[in-house]
């Protein structure tokens, strides 16, 4: 539900997962920057696709192409003409909209179509005036700059929408390098840049965002089979890192919704419970048939067939293509393991506690070492404890405050382990390990104690 959304926006900030972007200067809308622990949780997400898509497999090699592309490569791609979006604008309060939102908002409220004469007839969304609506215009979803002194001026070149491109500009460099055959992927994850008109709904749409994208080539009578593949691998994805399968489904687009790239599109779609939706996409799983290689064959001439010598056919592979947003993952995974529940304290009466139940592999901080108190006593085994540790995670020590607060904000995060730091310990040379989701406190002996979180943390 919405103040679910907004809790998490709130904890995102209060904990330095996530900043709203140039927020000294007004900030820019919907443009967030990842705080110290949001860059180790996004860090973890990509390191958790990576071993999934790339290193865990023996079809797919990685790629880094960069941003700045020919500009040649978007029209044949399609892009510069393809990536644009009809907008409508509201008299009253200025504010754009894309027709095709509003004509599917108006097609189910209604059953008809959009059309001038319902235009003039339409409630605004934002300031609730009617029928004060623009002709539809075309809006570019490209973002444009220029390089060096001696570009021409008539020509900008374009910040890259999605990275699939650099994959398939680069086919031949790695068929050639790495002796592949199809089936075979290249994946990546970089950067990307939209002008989206409506950006919002906190990292679900940005202007720009990190894409963790597989491009997968394969002999075309055999795309079906992959799509259906691909599809359960992404779910089993989010399953494998804690996502519960009642928050994720799979949507079918309808012809009229594919992307000019497409020949089919399924998305794996989560549970975001926005205000005014419980659903949208998380993942895009694209069947490209040959439209990638054909159109840079086509406008280049080179050839970007694959001959396969034992069967002596040349054939051009088909592609099908996985794409998610880093930041739009994140959001997923922040949603799914969000927890608010109340504990039983010392004085029989119950807390209030609010825990983050990610997976631990994506956990931002692994373990939290917390002296009972400031005591000076204690502070040269907290210190050691957090060194040691600190050679095979990100550990965090924290001194200061009320010990159960300390405990609070750790849960807050995520973290799956704190090591209690007391006088008992000292004694005996134990500490407290205390376990995030069943809040059960075990004592672990100095010198086993990495060993104990290694076999806890592996993964
Ligand atoms: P939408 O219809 O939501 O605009 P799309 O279908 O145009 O998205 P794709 O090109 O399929 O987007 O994008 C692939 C994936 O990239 C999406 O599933 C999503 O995870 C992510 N993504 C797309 N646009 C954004 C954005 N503006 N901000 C963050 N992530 C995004």
């Amino acid at each position: 539900d919405a103040d679910r959304i907004d809790a998490i926006v709130k904890l995102c900030r209060a904990r330095g997962l996530v900043y709203p972007s140039g927020e000294l200067y007004g900030g820019i809308r919907a443009a967030w920057d990842y705080g110290p622990l949001g860059v180790e949780l996004k860090e973890n997400i990509k390191r958790q696709w990576w071993k999934s898509v790339v290193q865990g497999r023996h079809d797919v090699t990685g790629l880094d192409s960069s941003i700045l592309l020919p500009s040649e490569v978007w029209d044949a791609s399609g892009h510069t003409e393809e990536f644009v979006a009809l907008l409508v604008q509201c008299l009253s309060c200025h504010q754009r909209f894309p027709a095709a939102e509003l004509a599917e908002q108006y097609r189910s409220r209604t059953g008809e179509e959009l059309n001038a004469r319902a235009l003039s007839a339409l409630v605004c969304p934002e300031c609730g005036s009617r029928g004060r609506f623009t002709e539809p215009g075309l809006f570019n979803g490209l973002l444009e700059t220029r390089i060096g002194p001696d570009e021409p001026e008539d020509r900008p070149y374009y910040l890259r929408p999605e990275t699939a491109q650099g994959a398939f500009v680069n086919f031949g460099n790695v068929r050639a390098s790495e002796r592949r055959r199809p089936p075979f992927g290249i994946a990546q994850i970089g950067k990307v840049l939209r002008n989206e008109v409506l950006p919002g709904d906190f990292l679900f749409r940005t202007r720009e965002f990190e894409l963790m994208e597989l491009v997968y080539f394969v002999p075309p009578e055999e795309t079906e089979q992959w799509h259906r593949y691909w599809l359960e691998t992404r779910n089993g994805f989010y399953r494998e890192l804690g996502i519960a399968q009642e928050n994720l489904r799979p949507y079918e687009h309808d012809r009229d919704q594919l992307a000019h790239y497409a020949r089919r599109t399924v998305d794996i779609e989560y549970r975001f419970g926005f205000p005014d939706r419980e659903w949208d996409e998380l993942e895009g799983i694209v069947d490209r048939g040959d439209s990638g290689l054909a159109a840079h064959a086509d406008r280049t001439g080179i050839d970007l067939s694959y001959l396969d010598r034992a069967s002596g056919a040349r054939y051009r592979p088909f592609v099908i293509s996985t794409s998610v947003g880093v930041g739009r993952s994140m959001l997923a995974f922040l949603v799914d393991a969000y927890t608010e529940e109340s504990t039983p304290n010392p004085m029989g009466g119950k807390d209030r506690r609010v825990v983050l139940r990610l997976d631990r592999r994506l956990s931002p901080v692994k373990v939290g070492v917390l002296p009972v108190s400031r005591s000076a006593d204690l502070a040269p085994q907290a210190v050691a404890v957090t060194e040691e540790l600190r050679q095979s995670w990100n550990v965090e020590l924290d001194d200061a405050g009320a010990i159960g607060r300390r405990y609070r904000r750790q849960d807050e995060i995520g973290t799956p382990f704190c090591v209690t730091i007391d006088f008992d310990g000292l004694l005996d040379q134990t500490v407290a390990v205390r376990d995030r989701d069943t809040l059960l406190q075990e004592r672990v002996a100095l010198d086993k104690l990495g060993d104990y979180l290694t076999s806890r943390l592996r993964g």
